[in-house]
């Protein structure tokens, strides 16, 4: 019987690990299907991790040494996908891909969320070169340049803003002219003098060189016009898949409350509406959706997992 199974080797994963290893707890396994690090590691630079200032240091150099230091403190990593978690009386039984299953007292789940797709021409080339998913992260290295943003959810509404206090111009493009974001947030958007809604319109390409974005083509559905927007970074907010498929049952219900958008609701020391049972990092609701958060996530549900198991003691 595990003290505590892990799930998901992204930074609240792996902080977790630190924790309760450190904490005292022998028996820790982090089942991480890859290798350790998470999503950060498809990053060309981080520059907003407190304490870490290298330029030109990428996430995968950022977080090399986070399993380094993490396996020294004991934390065990089995490279297995989880297929699902199930709770029998008091303790949680992990059902791995292969069909295999293991027991723990407690279970830290933190499988994160992956941004969708679009397919378009030179995203996938260009991800992490000029193509981000994450204003907070990457908006800094468009300081005072235009940028392209795409989307008409609340995220994009709300990234397209916060990108307009830091960047001199902000196009907002939009397949429809009406907008899923709320009426409030399509209202200040509307009232901010440097974004400009190109709405009706997709991208049929993003463009760039060995360097990284130099442009998006764009075409007016309605019009049929084609254009060419010189922008150095795109922002695609095309929605999120919340990776929460280990907290279903056999039927496919959740084992947890979740709220309408998949993500784990959990209180402030990260606990779900199961005991024993904690969520962290990208997937839990309200999620800031970044390294530092996520790793202070994991570090708290790690001291919740310690005091629960010394109370069951
Ligand atoms: P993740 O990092 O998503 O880790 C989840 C892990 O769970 C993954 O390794 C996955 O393989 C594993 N997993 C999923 N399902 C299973 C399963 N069934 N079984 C086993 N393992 C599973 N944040 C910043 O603070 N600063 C930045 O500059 C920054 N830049 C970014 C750039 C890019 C390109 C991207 C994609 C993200 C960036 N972020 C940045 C966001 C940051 O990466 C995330 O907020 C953070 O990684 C979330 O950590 P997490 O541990 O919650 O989840
Ligand atoms: P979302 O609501 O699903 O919006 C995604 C947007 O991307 C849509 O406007 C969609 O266009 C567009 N899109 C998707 N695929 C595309 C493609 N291939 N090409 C071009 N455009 C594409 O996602 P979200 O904004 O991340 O929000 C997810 C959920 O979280 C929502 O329920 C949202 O309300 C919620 N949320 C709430 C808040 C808040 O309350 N403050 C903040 C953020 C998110 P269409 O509209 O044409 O489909």
């Amino acid at each position: 019987m595990l003290d505590c199974a892990i799930i998901g080797g992204g930074p609240a994963g792996l902080t977790a690990g630190l924790y309760t290893t450190r904490g005292g707890l022998k028996n820790v396994i982090m089942f991480e299907m890859g290798m350790p690090g998470g999503q950060i590691t498809q990053s060309s630079e981080i520059e907003n991790y407190p304490g870490f200032y290298e330029h030109g240091k990428t996430g995968m150099d950022f977080m090399d040494t986070w399993q380094e230091q993490c396996f020294a403190f004991g934390l065990k990593h089995e490279m297995k996908k989880v297929d699902r978690v199930t709770k029998n009386g008091e303790h949680f039984t992990i059902i791995l891909e292969d069909g295999k299953s293991v027991d723990a007292r407690t279970v830290i789940v933190g499988t994160g969320s992956t941004p969708k797709r679009t397919g378009i021409k030179g995203e996938s080339e260009l991800w992490g070169r000029g193509v981000s998913t994450c204003a907070t992260c990457d908006g800094f290295f468009y300081k005072n340049k235009e940028v392209a943003v795409l989307g008409g959810g609340d995220t994009a509404l709300e990234e397209a803003h916060y990108l307009s206090n830091i960047c001199s111009k902000v196009y907002l493009i939009h397949r429809r002219d009406e907008f899923r974001a709320s009426p409030s947030t399509v209202d200040r958007v509307k009232r901010t003098e440097n974004i400009e809604l190109v709405t009706n319109t997709i991208i049929e390409e993003i463009e760039g060189d060995t360097m990284g974005v130099t442009g998006v083509k764009l075409k007016n559905l309605k019009t049929k016009d084609i254009s060419t927007l010189e922008v150095p970074g795109v922002f695609i907010f095309a929605g999120h898949n919340v990776n929460n498929s280990v907290l279903k049952d056999k039927n496919g219900n959740f084992i947890c409350k979740m709220n309408d958008w998949g993500q784990v609701i959990v209180d402030l020391n990260m606990n779900t509406s199961i005991e024993g049972l904690f969520a962290v990092g990208d997937m839990r609701i309200e999620a800031p959706k970044q390294v530092v958060s996520a790793a202070g996530d994991g570090a708290i549900s790690a001291l919740q997992v310690i005091s629960y198991i010394q109370e069951l003691s």
